[in-house]
């Protein structure tokens, strides 16, 4: 039998960023496309562009290689044409395949948010649908309100859908903009737009999670003949959230009820990816994973042996509902099980190191891993350090160079002028080949004056550090109070365009800076000599 195929829209870097205390910069953009890019999605969105400087930098290029990359914007305005709104003109102008449009489908948002008549609106989704297809890209319309304009006007909200079928909207798309429809009217809805001559081959969902139901309703549409699903990472997005792509994709590719209708492009290979996805995503955002999260969590698979101990022991399958290999994620049941060891060597893999399972450095590494991830280390987020430890654990990294001493000191003082001010200023002592160099540095603030003393002289290393660069800089207090053990994140690139991170953790915020700083100088040597590409990459 032929598989339906649902195709998986990304809106994480659109919707998502509603999401309190959210903000995307443009290489935050950059970098979360590519993630979702190399994950597999069908349609990334992107953003609005010509809204905000943000998103006009970001649709300078298309971002994506194998996903659509999407640009949203509104529908054109009434009472001037498609070809004399300013917003349409901009989103026509921006590197995009496809261009998401949102539209009124609420007769009463029409009247009180647009102003204009109801023939208006439907003939603005008419036309600046055509505008879009005739610019040579896939058209949609995210029907806004959709659910909730049913309920009040039957027969607007499905003006409104065929009317974008019939303009050419390769989706439309209905949204639960409020989020608080249940699953069965969900159901019964997308069953009346499809009645109404929309096919579901054509029509996408768009759910929010206020009563915790996004997961059930865009499933339940799905049921009902939707086609495209919408979602964000982690399940982001303004108030309580949006669908969860995490939990939607695993669901489809791995529960037998869905998986034998249905293909979403993510084969198993892709899958195992998921959980990685997941907790680079979160390092990203700098918060810390939900551990409870389905699939991706870190407790989802991990069983308190008590009184089903022997049985976990013999087979601990017989307590999940999916294997945690197949999420990419790991099983917590004994420290040194099977499973785990299987994992790490995948991992290694990955980095292009290979090991035998049976040699003693492999459980030297696991053992460290374990030890300084109990201490706060976090190598999910930080791929260059862990293969670093790696490196050094399994084989050999060379010295390159050895740091004997580092001062940084901060002085808040007033000036000649007698404005306040603080300086900060750090003193590096390194050895390179036996030669003993100070460099002295001042910067805005302690960690700056330390990252340019650091890399100010290195010796015969110091040209081929010169387009290092770091990118971002993470702070995490991991136990409240001035007290509390700090984790340091740091985000490097170089000219070739690779980025890594690299993590330190202490109670000292400047040792833990100095840890993560002198990974990523050290990970840039090696990837200079060719030993940690695969890694950079990824
Ligand atoms: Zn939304």
């Amino acid at each position: 039998m032929k598989k339906d195929r649902i195709y998986l829209f990304d809106t994480t870097l659109r919707d998502g960023q509603q999401t309190p205390g959210i903000d995307f910069s443009v290489e935050d953009k950059i970098a979360i496309a590519g993630m979702l890019d190399e994950f597999g999605l069908d349609y990334v969105e992107g953003g609005y562009p010509g809204a905000n400087p943000t998103d006009t930098a970001f649709f300078a290029r298309k971002r994506t290689a194998r996903a659509k990359f999407v640009a949203f914007g509104m529908t054109k305005r009434a009472g001037i044409s498609a070809s004399n709104d300013p917003g349409l003109a901009a989103l026509l102008d921006s590197q995009s395949d496809a261009i998401c449009l949102v539209a009124k489908s609420w007769d009463y948002h029409v009247r009180v948010a647009l102003g204009c008549s109801n023939e208006e609106n439907l003939e603005s989704i008419a036309e600046s649908v055509r505008a879009v297809v005739a610019s040579g890209r896939e058209a949609m319309i995210d029907c806004e309100h959709f659910f909730d304009g049913y309920k009040a006007n039957p027969d607007y909200a499905l003006a409104c859908a065929t009317t974008a079928f019939t303009s050419g909207a390769r989706w439309v798309v209905l949204c639960d903009t409020n989020g608080g429809t249940q699953p069965a009217e969900v159901r019964a809805i997308v069953e009346a737009v499809i009645a109404a001559g929309v096919p579901g081959a054509n029509l996408g969902i768009h759910a929010h999670n206020d009563t915790g139901q996004a997961v059930a309703n865009t499933l339940a549409a799905v049921e009902a003949g939707v086609r495209q699903i919408q979602g964000t990472l982690n399940g982001i997005g303004e108030r309580c959230g949006n669908a969860n792509l995490v939990t939607l994709v695993p669901t489809l590719a791995l529960k037998e009820t869905y998986a034998e209708r249905f293909d979403i492009g993510i084969d198993t290979d892709m899958l195992t990816g998921l959980t990685k996805l997941s907790h680079t995503f979160d390092e990203l955002l700098n918060r810390s994973p939900d551990h409870q999260a389905p699939y991706v969590g870190a407790s989802a698979f991990a069983t308190k042996a008590g009184i089903h101990a022997s049985a976990l022991l013999k087979d601990p399958r017989t307590y999940e509902h999916v294997t945690p290999e197949s999420v990419g994620n790991l099983r917590k049941v004994m420290v040194s099980d099977q499973g785990g060891k299987a994992n790490f060597i995948n991992a290694l893999k990955l980095r292009g190191i290979t090991v035998a399972k049976d040699d003693p450095k492999l459980d030297r590494l696991i053992q460290i891993v374990k030890e300084r991830e109990a201490t706060g280390y976090a190598y999910e987020g930080a791929d260059a350090s862990f293969a670093l430890l790696a490196y050094r654990t399994l084989g050999t990294v060379p010295d390159f160079f050895h740091v004997e001493s580092f001062r940084v000191m901060v002085e808040r003082r007033y000036d000649a002028n007698g404005q306040l001010k603080t300086v900060s200023e750090a003193v590096v002592r390194l050895i390179v080949d036996g030669e003993t160099m100070m460099s002295v540095a001042e910067g805005h603030g302690p960690v700056n004056a330390l990252d340019l003393a650091l890399r100010k002289d290195l010796g015969k290393y110091q040209s081929e550090i010169a387009d290092l660069e770091l990118a971002d800089y993470k702070v995490r207090i991991l136990n409240g109070g001035t007290e509390a053990i700090t984790r340091v994140l740091i985000e490097s690139t170089d000219a070739s365009g690779a980025r890594w991170w690299t993590v330190g953790v202490s109670d000292n915020i400047i040792d833990a800076s100095f840890q993560a700083l002198m990974d990523s100088i050290v990970y840039k040597l090696l990837k200079n000599r060719g030993e940690a590409g695969k890694a950079a990459a990824e």
